[in-house]
C-alpha cells in the first residue's frame, strides 16, 4: 500500500519487462524518493522503541512490534529498490524478493493483529468518554457538596448565630439576613399565632421591619396545609399567607412554607402567645426573587427545614427567657411590696404597742384615783344610798381594771411577747382558791357549785399558776354569769390519751411524757346554753352570742379568746359543747403541766406568800415617803398612806425624794413612768446613800405598767417591789404587811 507498492511496479517494469525504456528524470525522483522513504521508514521504529521505552505500561507491545517489524522492511524494500534501478545481479532481486516476502507476510500479520485489536480499541475509546462523562458529572457533585457545605457552614454559623442570643427580635433578624443571603431570597417572613390562637399575625419580614396589623384566619387550608406537613411545602405565590408585599411588576418568584413548632407553653404561660392544649406553630414563608426563573432545590428546602427547627428551639428558649425574667421582675415587685408590707406592719405593731403601753399608764392613773379614792370613800361614814353608790362605782371601776388586763394580755399573746411565769404550785389549792372566789357570786344567784378533783390528779403541778388561774376564773365565771337556775359542775382529772380528742380539732395530738401530764377540766352549767353554729366564733375577739339584752352580766366578748390564747401557749386545747338554746353548756379545756422534780424544762420560783388573813389595820406613825410627778396620783397614793395612819412625805421630783428621804423612813414609794431610766437612777441614789444602814429603806415602784420587763428592771435596780396601780385601800394595807414582813413584795401587785 504504501512505498512497496511503487517498488513493486518499478522492479516489474525494470525485471518483468526489462526493454520499457527508462525515462531517467522519472528515474532520479524515483531513486530519492525511495532513498528518503526508507529513511523514514527506519526512523519511525526508532520513535517506537523510544516510546515504548517511555511508557512500561503500555499495552499490545507485540503488536507495537509486529508494526516496527512491518515497517522496517517497508523501508528495506525501498533501500533495496535504490540498486534495482539499473541492471541489477540476480542476488539483489534474491534480496529484493525475500524482503518482500517477509513484508507480505509481515504486514498480512500486522492486519490480522490490527483487526482483532480494534474492537479493544474502540472499546477503550468508548470507555475513555465514559469516564469522561463520569468525571464531569463527578465535577457537577463536587460543585454541589461544595455548594452544600457552603450552606452547611452557613447553617453551623446561623445555629451558632441565633443560639447565642436569646432575645427574640435578634434571633429573627439573624436568622432572615443569614437566609436571605445564603439563598438569595426575595423576601422572608414570620406568621405568628394571635393570643386567642384564630388568627395568624405578621410577625417579622426581612425587609420590612414593622409590619402592623396584617393578620389572616389559621383555618384557611394553605395554612392547614403548611401545618400538617413536617417539611418545607411550596405554595401558590397568590396565596394569603405570601401576598404580605405589594406585588411588583415580575412575575412573583417560587414561594415556600414551613411550620415553626412553638414551645408547648402551659408551664409558662406566656402572656403573647396563650396556652392552648394542641400544638402550635408559628409560620415561615421564603419567597425566590421574581425577576428569575429560578426554582427551589432539595438541598435548599432541607436548609430550610434544619434552619426553622433551630429558630423554634432558640425561640422556646427566647419565650422561657422572657417568661422567667418577667417572672423575676414581678418577684421583685412583690418583695418590695411585701417588704414595705412588712415595714408598715412592723410599724403599726410598734405603734400599737406604744400606744398600748402608754394607754395603760395613762389609764391606770386616772383609774388609780378613783379606785383608791372610792375605797377611801368606803371607809367613811355614809348613808346607804352613798354607800351603794360607792360600791358601784368600784364594782365598774375594777371591771374596767380587768377590761384593761385583758387588752393587754390579748395584745401580748398576739405579739408574741406574752410568756408564762413557770413555777411549782398546788392544784389542789387553786381550785379551791378558784371556787371560794366564785361562790358568792354564786350563792347570790343561788346556784349550786360542785367540784370533784379526781385522785389521780397530782397535788402540786408546774406551770403558770396565775394563767390558768385566769383561765378557770373566766370559765367558771362564764357559766354563773349565764346561768339563772340550778348550777355548775366541775371537775378535773388527768387526760388520757385517748380522751386527748378534741373533736373540733382532730390535729391535735398529746405527746406523752413522764415528765407532764395533761389537766383536763371540765366546767358544765345549766345555763343560757349556746347555739351551735356560734359555738365556733366564740373564741374570737369580742364575739358574743347572745345580745347584750340577754345577758345577764356585763363582758367584753375577749374573755374566751384570751383562755383560747392562754390555753395554746401552755400547749393545749379548749372548746365548749352545747346542744342548743336553754340547753346549758360544757367548756372543756386541757393543759400540759409539768410535774415538779421531774420537769427541768420548768424552773420552779419562790412560792408566794400571801399577807394572810391578819393584816394590820393600821399602820400608824409609818414614816413613808411617795415620789410622783402627777399631782392627782401624788395626792390618791398620800391619801391612802393617810388613811393607814402612815406619816407621809409626799414628793415631785427624783431630786427631792433623793434629798429628802432620812434613815427613819421605811418606805420610798417611787412612781414609775415614763421615762423609767431616771426611776432606777433615783432608786440606785437612795440605795447608796443609806447603804450601810442596819435597817435601810424599802423602796417600791408604784406603776401603771403591766410590762414583765419593767418589773424586772426595778427588781434588778434595786428595788424592793412592784405595785401595778390602781391601788385600793385594801390592797395597799396587804402591801404593807407584806413589805414590813418580809422585807419585799413577793411578786408584783
Ligand atoms: P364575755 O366577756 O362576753 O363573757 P367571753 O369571751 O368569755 O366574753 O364569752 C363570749 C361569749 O360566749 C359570751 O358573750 C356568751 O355569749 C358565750 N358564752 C361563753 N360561755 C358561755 C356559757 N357557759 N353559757 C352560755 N354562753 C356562753
Amino acid at each position: 500500500m504504501w512505498g512497496s507498492g511503487h517498488s513493486y511496479s518499478m522492479e516489474a517494469c525494470n525485471c518483468v519487462e526489462p526493454e520499457w525504456p527508462a525515462d531517467e528524470l522519472l528515474m532520479k525522483y524515483q531513486y530519492i524518493s525511495d532513498f528518503l522513504i526508507a529513511l523514514a521508514y527506519f526512523s519511525i521504529p526508532l520513535e517506537l522503541i523510544y516510546f515504548v521505552k517511555k511508557s512500561p505500561v503500555l499495552p499490545y507491545r507485540w503488536v507495537l512490534v509486529l508494526f516496527g517489524s512491518f515497517i522496517v522492511l517497508c523501508g528495506a524494500t525501498h533501500l533495496i529498490n535504490l540498486w534495482t534501478f539499473t541492471i541489477h545481479t540476480r542476488s539483489v532481486a534474491v534480496v529484493m524478493t525475500t524482503a518482500k516476502l517477509l513484508t507480505a507476510l509481515v504486514s498480512c500479520a500486522t492486519a490480522l493483529m490490527l483487526v482483532h485489536i480494534i474492537p479493544d480499541l474502540l472499546s477503550v475509546k468508548t470507555r475513555e468518554m465514559f469516564l469522561k462523562n463520569k468525571a464531569a458529572e463527578l465535577d457537577r457533585e463536587m460543585g454541589l457538596i461544595r455548594n452544600q457545605e457552603e450552606t452547611g457552614r452557613h447553617v453551623t454559623m446561623l445555629t451558632h448565630e441565633i443560639r447565642s442570643t436569646l432575645h427574640r427580635h435578634t434571633i429573627l433578624k439573624t436568622t432572615f439576613v443569614e437566609l436571605g443571603r445564603t439563598l438569595a431570597l426575595e423576601e422572608c417572613a414570620l406568621w405568628m399565632p394571635t393570643r386567642r390562637g384564630l388568627e395568624l399575625q405578621l410577625y417579622y419580614t426581612l425587609h420590612h421591619q414593622n409590619p402592623v396589623g396584617l393578620t389572616v384566619p389559621i383555618q384557611l387550608p394553605v395554612i392547614n396545609q403548611v401545618f400538617n406537613a413536617n417539611h418545607a411545602v411550596k405554595i401558590s405565590p397568590s396565596s394569603p399567607i405570601a401576598r404580605f408585599r405589594p406585588a411588583g411588576k415580575y412575575l412573583p418568584g417560587e414561594v415556600v412554607a414551613v411550620r415553626v413548632p412553638l414551645l408547648h407553653l402551659s408551664n409558662f404561660q406566656i402572656h403573647d402567645w396563650p396556652e392552648l392544649s394542641t400544638k402550635r406553630y408559628a409560620l415561615m414563608v421564603l419567597m425566590l426573587p421574581s425577576d428569575s426563573a429560578r426554582q427551589w432545590h432539595v438541598h435548599e428546602l432541607e436548609l430550610v427545614e434544619v434552619v426553622v427547627d433551630q429558630v423554634a428551639v432558640a425561640l422556646s428558649h427566647a419565650a422561657i427567657l422572657e417568661e422567667s425574667t418577667r417572672a423575676r421582675d414581678l418577684l421583685m415587685e412583690q418583695n418590695i411590696a411585701l417588704d414595705l408590707a412588712r415595714r408598715e406592719a412592723e410599724t403599726a405593731v410598734r405603734a400599737r404597742n406604744d400606744f398600748l403601753a402608754v394607754m395603760n399608764h395613762e389609764m391606770r392613773t386616772p383609774m388609780h384615783a378613783i379606785i383608791a379614792l372610792s375605797s377611801l370613800l368606803q371607809e367613811t361614814e355614809l348613808t346607804p344610798e352613798q354607800r351603794l353608790m360607792v360600791e358601784n362605782i368600784l364594782k365598774s371601776s375594777n371591771l374596767l381594771a380587768t377590761l384593761v388586763n385583758d387588752v393587754l394580755d390579748l395584745s401580748r399573746l398576739e405579739n408574741g411577747s406574752l410568756q408564762l411565769e413557770l413555777g411549782s404550785f398546788s392544784l389542789h389549792a387553786l381550785f379551791r382558791k378558784v371556787l371560794n372566789l366564785i361562790k358568792p357570786v354564786a350563792s347570790v344567784k343561788k346556784l349550786y357549785v360542785t367540784l370533784n378533783l379526781s385522785p389521780d390528779m397530782p397535788e402540786c403541778a408546774a406551770g403558770d399558776e396565775k394563767r390558768l388561774m385566769q383561765v378557770l376564773l373566766n370559765v367558771i365565771g362564764n357559766a354563773v354569769k349565764f346561768s339563772k337556775e340550778g348550777g355548775v359542775s366541775i371537775s378535773a382529772f388527768v387526760a388520757k390519751p385517748d380522751e386527748l380528742r378534741n373533736p373540733r380539732s382532730p390535729d391535735f395530738f398529746s405527746i406523752p411524757s413522764d415528765k407532764h401530764f395533761y389537766l383536763q377540766v371540765q366546767v358544765k352549767d345549766t345555763g343560757s346554753g349556746i347555739n351551735p353554729q356560734d359555738i365556733p366564733k366564740l373564741f374570737m375577739k369580742f364575739v358574743q352570742s347572745q345580745p347584750l339584752a340577754n345577758k345577764s352580766s356585763d363582758g367584753s366578748g375577749l374573755g374566751l379568746a384570751i383562755c383560747k390564747r392562754f390555753v395554746n401557749v401552755m400547749e393545749g386545747q379548749i372548746w365548749i359543747e352545747s346542744e342548743g338554746l336553754g340547753k346549758g353548756s360544757t367548756a372543756i379545756f386541757i393543759v400540759k403541766l409539768g410535774i415538779p422534780g421531774r420537769s427541768n424544762e420548768l424552773k420552779i420560783s419562790r412560792v408566794p406568800r400571801g399577807p394572810g388573813n391578819q393584816v394590820e389595820k393600821n399602820f400608824s406613825g409609818l414614816k413613808v415617803v411617795v415620789m410622783d410627778d402627777n399631782c392627782v396620783s401624788r395626792m390618791v397614793t398620800e391619801g391612802l398612806l393617810l388613811h393607814l395612819g402612815c406619816d407621809v412625805l409626799a414628793v415631785v421630783s427624783g431630786d427631792e425624794c433623793v434629798n429628802a428621804v432620812t434613815n427613819e423612813h421605811r418606805v420610798v414609794f417611787l412612781d414609775v413612768s415614763m421615762p423609767i431610766a431616771h426611776h432606777f437612777e433615783v432608786a440606785m441614789l437612795i440605795r447608796k446613800k443609806f447603804s450601810k444602814q442596819s435597817n435601810p429603806q424599802l423602796v417600791v415602784a408604784l406603776t401603771g405598767n403591766t410590762d414583765k420587763i419593767i418589773k424586772e428592771n426595778c427588781l434588778r435596780f434595786g428595788m424592793d417591789g412592784v405595785v401595778v396601780k390602781p391601788v385600793s385601800v385594801a390592797k395597799m394595807r396587804s402591801i404593807l404587811f407584806e413589805l414590813l414582813k418580809h422585807g419585799f413584795l413577793a411578786e408584783s401587785q
